[in-house]
């Protein structure tokens, strides 16, 4: 079965088959580089542009701020969960991940 993704609320929210699952205002910590140069960066998210499926991974574009540095950017693909047997399985923010692609 398809799982169904958008953003809700003017990416407030990222819907998984129209439940609010994964919202802003989590701090997200992300390897150092593609976001800025700190090492994490601690990335409080303010929205979400895109959700998507990579394979089981559920990554989606967003839209921060880096708590350290102050630099506000985007990036195209923060995993933010993966499916499990059709269920979604949200990741923990607090694990350092790359917003290049997963964590495995
Ligand atoms: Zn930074």
């Amino acid at each position: 079965m398809a799982i169904s993704l958008r953003t809700l609320d003017d990416g407030a929210w990222i819907s998984v088959d129209d439940a609010r699952e994964v919202g802003v205002s989590d701090v997200w910590t992300l390897s150092r580089g593609p976001f800025c140069d700190c090492e994490p960066a601690y990335v409080l998210v303010e929205g979400f542009t895109d959700a998507g499926v990579d394979g089981a991974v559920v990554v989606a574009g967003a839209v921060g701020r880096c708590l350290d540095c102050g630099r506000q950017g985007s990036v195209d693909r923060l995993a933010v969960g993966r499916i499990v047997d059709g269920e979604f399985a949200p990741y923990d923010p607090g694990g350092v991940r790359s917003p290049c692609g997963p964590t495995r």
